[in-house]
Order: structure tokens, then sequence, then C-alpha cells
């Protein structure tokens, strides 16, 4: 029998316990922006062998295309992308083959309704999550997180004082990892995440 049930919606997911080698492993990474889910993603990523679904991520790699340029508009101010243009991608995303072994969500769900999309396509999947992992810290310290974050070409976080890129590694800092921009992402992670 095949391993992947198909729901209703298209949402592909293995049964837990159906491959025979690995049971999937489906998990959620919980934690305010710079908390440092996407580094610990990267190392579970490396051992657990199921791909990072980082919503935000998805949302960059749109840059340039029309809805990408909507979206720049949510994320470029430190706000929410509606859950109406969120939920469809996300949920999407996840009906793609690799994720049928499991998946490391990242930055979904960050809202209520988003949470309820998500359980509903596992129930009607027929599968369950695993691990919820809440990474929790102060305030005071994503602020110097935050703005001292920069990436490489490969995606490598670095942090400007923690762990600076080596002489010669060009990075980039994001647009929405500004000061200003952290206050309002946080204030919107305490207030509906
Ligand atoms: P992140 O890389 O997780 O910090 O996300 C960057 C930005 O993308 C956020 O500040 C939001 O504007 C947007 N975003 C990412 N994930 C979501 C989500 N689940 N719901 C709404 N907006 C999101």
């Amino acid at each position: 029998a095949s391993p992947l049930e198909h729901n209703a919606a298209g949402l592909t997911l293995q049964k837990r316990g159906a491959h025979a080698c690995m049971p999937a492993m489906r998990m959620i990474l919980v934690g305010p922006p710079g908390a440092g889910k996407g580094t610990q993603a990267a190392r579970l990523v490396d051992t657990s062998r199921i791909p990072h679904v980082s919503s935000g991520d998805i949302f960059r790699a749109l840059k340039g295309t029309e809805l990408g340029n909507k979206l720049d508009d949510y994320m470029k101010e430190g706000g929410l992308v509606p859950d109406e243009i969120t939920i469809p991608i996300v949920l999407d995303r996840l009906t793609q083959p690799d994720c049928a072994k499991g998946f490391m969500l990242d930055g979904f769900p960050r809202t209520r309704p988003q949470a309820e999309a998500l359980d509903k396509a596992l129930a009607n999947a027929d599968v369950n999550l695993d691990v919820v992992l809440l990474i929790e810290v102060a305030d005071g310290l994503i602020v110097e997180r935050i703005t001292g974050r920069r990436s490489d070409a490969s995606g490598r976080i670095y942090h400007t004082k923690f762990d600076p890129p080596p002489p010669g590694v060009a990075v980039t800092q994001r647009g929405d990892d500004t000061e200003e921009k952290v206050t309002n992402r946080l204030r919107k992670y305490h207030s509906e995440t």
C-alpha cells in the first residue's frame, strides 16, 4: 500500500511510521524573531534529514515576482503577511514530496487562524505533530541579536559581534533587521503569536 495519504486539500503526508527505515518527524519551531530558530533548524536538518520549511525564507525567495512585491509591503515594516496569503503558500509547500517524511516548520503558524488551518490539514491527512519546540529569549537580547545578524550567499547566519564572518566572506543584512522594525516584529510576536 502507498505510504502516502492525500486529503481533500491535496496535502500529501506520510502516515506515522509508514516509512520502512525512519519514522516521519513533524516539528514546529516557535519563538520570537532572532531567537535562533533558523540556526537550530539548520543543525537539526543535518541530523534528521527533513526539510526546513521557513515561511519567511519562502516569502523572501519570491522577491522580484508580483506576489513577492506584494509580500514585501507587509514584511518591510515588520508586520505580518495576511493569513489568506500565508496559509495557502505554506500548506502548499507541505504538499511537496520531500515533506512526506516530515518537516521542520519555522515561522508558521504565527496566528490562531494559521494554527487552526495547520491542525485541520494534519487531521485531514491523519497525521500528528511530533514535536513543538519553543525557544524563549528575553526581548532585551533579541534586539542585539537581530541588529547584528548577517548572512552570506549560502544563507549561513553570522553575528557581527558573537560570530563574525571570516575575512573575505561577503555578508548582507535583512532589510527588516533594524532596531525600529524588530521592535514592531516583537510587538506582533507578543500580541499575535
Ligand atoms: P521571519 O524570517 O520568520 O522573521 O519572517 C520575516 C517576515 O515574513 C515576518 O516579519 C512577516 O512579515 C513575514 N512572515 C513570515 N512568516 C509569517 C507568517 N507565518 N505569518 C505572517 N507573516 C509571516
